[in-house]
């Protein structure tokens, strides 16, 4: 996991100096708390954890300016349902980035970034905008269980 998270650090430091943006030290931390978080953040918990991992203090204003590069970057998504952040699964992969699509457990709150293929977003997209709907963002939050929790429940249901 920590091998995970220094090779997305590089490899959005590369991406950064290729593409002439600027991933400043700050930003950089940023990005370690959400790759570090085994769940989406708010902006506020984003604060307290810079607090307590690197002893300086984050304004909040700062906090969304940083998460607003990141999502820029494309190494953060917010999660417009809870007003959450995560870390892009994909910052190490070679592949062009698909409009993410998550899957929100809600049980243990982890959420899984799937891609939607091209294809299947024009269609669903031809279908909202025939009924005259404009949609405002593309993205979709999917709530569930996962597959873990799953098995976990299966798990105590064989013991009970
Ligand atoms: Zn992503
Ligand atoms: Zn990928
Ligand atoms: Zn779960």
């Amino acid at each position: 996991m920590i091998n995970n998270i220094e090779n997305s650090i590089q490899k959005a430091q590369s991406e950064c100096s290729r593409t002439g943006l600027r991933l400043t030290d700050k930003r950089c931390k940023v990005l370690k708390i959400l790759l570090q978080a085994e769940e989406p953040l708010s902006a506020y918990d984003i604060v307290d954890q810079f607090k307590s991992s690197y002893a300086e203090s984050l304004s909040a204003m700062s906090a969304y300016r940083m998460l607003d590069f990141l999502i820029h970057a494309n190494f953060v998504h917010k999660l417009e349902t809870s007003n959450q952040y995560l870390a892009c699964s994909h910052i190490c992969c070679a592949h062009e980035h698909e409009l993410p699509q998550f899957l929100i457990c809600d049980q243990c709150h982890t959420v899984k970034e799937i891609g939607l293929r091209k294809q299947l977003l024009k269609e669903l997209k031809g279908s909202i905008e025939n009924s005259g709907f404009v949609l405002s963002s593309q993205q979709i939050e999917l709530h569930g269980i996962c597959k873990s929790c799953l098995s976990k429940q299966a798990e105590t249901n064989k013991n009970l």
